[in-house]
């Protein structure tokens, strides 16, 4: 049974793209793409409770405060939380990683999104402020990279369907996977989309109801190991029905 290390090295071959121009310090702390390039989705779709950061939003009352200052993944100090009363609101690790990769541009072609079903206005509205403080890089803001690519007009931002209140519902499937479609013109068999699906299973409902999108569970948060084996699943499936 290989270790979890060892599966992530395992994978690592097989991420795609050229390096960016990093600094000594950088390239210790992420992983170097190599050879053979993989097929890669056109739209990762992130949830955001449990899969990008803890708490879930409708557990905190506070808007997000204090910043907290940290080391981004030896990528340099930047803001790791932001407090929202006695609450720290922190990314997952394999979030971060996710995260710097994409803007350091590991994925060409490959952009982000949000599909969120934050469960009241406040969780939304804790949601969309907490991203614009923490940072994925030094002065880099996790709302930054979620932007990343896409000209929406300032403060529109529609790659990011967060939220239950109509036009959205608490079934992604039925709410924010078509407006997502609709808005960047994405097909679903070019989405990846990692969720934790505790509460209710969205990657299956996703998986059944916009066929095409791979999906990728991430229960405890997203690991590094989920965020790659989400990557090489999109990869494999998008093989397979080119042969097909
Ligand atoms: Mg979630």
């Amino acid at each position: 049974m290989p270790t979890p290390a060892r599966a992530v090295l395992a994978l690592l071959p097989l991420l795609h793209g050229a390096a960016a121009i990093r600094s000594p310090r950088a390239r210790a702390a992420t992983p170097r793409a190599a050879a053979p390039r993989m097929r890669l989705p056109a739209l990762c779709v992130l949830d955001l409770d449990m899969c990008v950061w803890s708490p879930e939003m409708y557990e905190l009352r506070e808007m997000p405060g204090k910043a907290v200052r940290g080391e981004l993944n030896g990528r340099g100090a930047g803001v790791v939380g932001v407090m929202s009363g006695a609450a720290q609101i922190t990314l997952h690790r394999g979030a971060l990683v996710a995260l710097q990769e994409v803007h350091d541009g590991l994925y060409p072609g490959m952009r982000l999104a949000v599909a969120s079903s934050a469960d009241t206005p406040l969780a939304e509205q804790i949601g969309r402020a907490a991203m614009r403080v923490l940072e994925a890089l030094p002065g880099v803001s996790v709302y930054d990279v979620l932007t990343r690519g896409w000209d929406w007009a300032d403060g529109e931002a529609l790659n990011l369907q967060i939220g239950r209140q109509p036009p959205l519902s608490s079934d992604k499937s039925r709410t924010h996977f078509p407006t997502l479609r609709a808005v960047t013109g994405v097909p679903y068999d070019q989405m990846l989309f990692f969720d934790d699906s505790l509460w209710s299973d969205h990657c299956a409902m996703v998986e059944r109801n916009c066929p095409g999108v791979v999906t990728q569970r991430t229960p405890r948060g997203m690991t590094e190991l989920e965020w790659r084996r989400g990557l090489q699943k999109f990869a494999e499936c998008a093989a397979a029905s080119k042969e097909s």
